[in-house]
């Protein structure tokens, strides 16, 4: 039974056999400083995934989507529905913030920050090296005939996962449903939150599948930022790269007897030994060069960087370089490309602060003609309907002043303040009215909203009314009344 790592070449992907079947990738355990890097990374993006739901800003989790009062918090910030627009900048900018790590620094933010690679790489294969054993044993697992050792290795591994997959899915679930519903749901009867119970059970199968078995086949064929890095990098991004000029041709150097022995054909630094091979997640053969299948994720470097270690030479054979430094000793990190995504960046980042800083306000409120109406003019002057809605994003209740800046022609009824419990929603109606005399035509006309806690919102809408000239000068004309229906 062959347990040797597949050669991999340029004119496939290593995953998938000739005959389309799968080939499972079983990369070799390694160490190293990018490996411990990684590791404490992974540890720190674990601990924020888990916590962000945990933490609470201005009374709410820091990221909460909460998808039945359709308000999302973010840290400290209430969005509506109506506001979701704003998301534009921020998907937007986080899209050209990864165009410049990805310009500069290739796909390390597969290899190092996706939430995919933090859970298969670091949650799910450290959970399958620890019941199965290392690569060379799992390998040999998979090859051996179904007996009892493999069916409770398998059986613990799957059972592991499928625990693992049902405390994700629960993590995920609590980013759209507040926490103590959460667990107050968990102790129901599934029947009655059937919504949740159904996400609850998709996700946890759907995470058991990409992460138990589809694995890096999602990096390699389905994820479409990777698809984006041909034309994301060039030449001059720093990636994982192998040096080629150092490395080549690869082959161990031999002992001979000058005497005796005619010198043998030079050689470099690379002994073939297939170390960065075999650590691999993704299966590649970095020394083929730079491909679209390396996530950047520097096994390779600290598989190499060993080899090196204990064969006395210089480390880096393999390193983060780029093809033109590695080729002709240029390096070149700002480029137009770079220039450009930044500008992009930049002005994303200014539009999405102005906007969020709007936002950010403890509560909504507008202001609205009332349905229906559009105004009431009789002798004794001209009446208009405003219909407001006002919407107390905070955790708590907050009382406030509807302040309209009145003139001497333009009068507000039904003023004053109102409270508003944490969370809800207030409609009311307020009448503004001119005399006859005073009313000069239509108006704009304005309203301070201030809340108890000091923001205030002014509010603009247009008072209607009938041609003034026309209007004042039929005096007696009975009460008019005009819809916009
Ligand atoms: S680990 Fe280094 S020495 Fe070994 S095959 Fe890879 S590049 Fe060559
Ligand atoms: S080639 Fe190296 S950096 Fe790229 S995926 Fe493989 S091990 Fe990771």
């Amino acid at each position: 039974m062959s347990l040797e790592t597949k050669k991999p070449n340029l004119d496939s992907v290593t995953t998938i056999n000739a005959d389309g079947s799968r080939y499972a990738i079983h990369p070799a355990d390694v160490k190293g400083k990018f490996t411990i890097m990684r590791r404490v990374t992974a540890a720190i993006l674990l601990i924020i995934y888990i916590a962000l739901p945990w933490i609470p800003i201005n009374g709410y989790p820091a990221v909460f989507l909460d998808i039945e009062e359709r308000r999302f918090h973010l840290f400290g910030i209430t969005l509506l529905t109506h506001d979701l627009w704003i998301l534009f900048f921020l998907i937007a900018g986080l899209a050209f913030a990864l165009f410049v790590l990805s310009s500069v620094v290739g796909r390390v933010w597969c290899g190092w920050y996706c939430p995919y690679t933090v859970f298969l790489d670091h949650v799910y294969r450290r959970v399958e090296r620890l019941i199965e054993g290392n690569s060379l044993k799992r390998k040999q697992l998979d090859k051996s005939p179904w007996n009892k050792n493999k069916l409770i290795k398998r059986g613990s591994k799957w059972f592991s996962f499928l625990i693992i997959s049902l405390i994700l899915a629960h993590i995920f679930l609590s980013y759209f449903i507040s926490l103590p519903k959460l667990w107050e749901h968990m102790q129901a009867n599934p029947v009655d939150h059937i919504g949740e119970f159904l996400f609850i059970l998709s996700f946890t199968l759907v995470f058991c599948f990409m992460f138990g078995y589809f694995r890096e086949q999602f990096c390699i064929i389905m994820c479409p930022y990777g698809r984006f890095q041909s034309s994301l990098t060039d030449d001059d991004t720093i990636t994982v790269a192998y040096d080629y000029k150092r490395g080549e041709p690869r082959g161990k150097k031999r002992r001979i007897v000058p005497e005796l022995e005619p010198a043998p054909e030079p050689v470099g630094d690379c002994v073939d030994c297939r170390r960065c091979v075999n650590v691999c997640p993704t299966g590649i053969d970095i020394r083929n060069g730079i491909q679209l299948e390396c996530v950047a994720c520097s096994s390779c470097i600290d598989a190499c960087n060993d080899i090196m270690k204990k064969l006395k030479r210089p480390q880096g054979l393999i390193r983060y370089d780029s093809v033109n430094n590695i080729e002709s000793g240029e390096r070149k990190i700002l480029r137009p490309r770079t220039y450009m995504y930044g500008i992009f960046i930049l002005l994303g980042a200014v539009a999405m602060f102005y906007t969020l800083k709007s936002k950010a306000r403890p509560f909504y409120a507008d202001v609205a003609r009332l349905e229906g109406s559009n105004y009431v003019s009789n002798e004794d002057g001209v009446r208009n309907m405003f219909s407001f809605e006002i919407i107390n994003k905070k955790n708590e209740a907050m009382s406030f002043k509807i302040e309209p800046e009145a003139s001497e022609e333009i009068q507000f009824t039904d003023t004053g303040s109102i409270t508003i419990p944490k969370g809800e929603t207030k409609k009311f109606t307020m009448r503004v009215f001119t005399t006859k005399q005073g009313y000069e035509g239509a108006k704009d006309v304005k309203f301070n909203i201030i809340s108890s806690d000091g923001s205030t919102i002014i509010l603009k809408q247009r008072f209607t009314g009938p041609n003034q000239f026309l209007y004042k000068g039929t005096a007696g004309q009975d009460e008019s009344l005009n819809t916009n229906k």
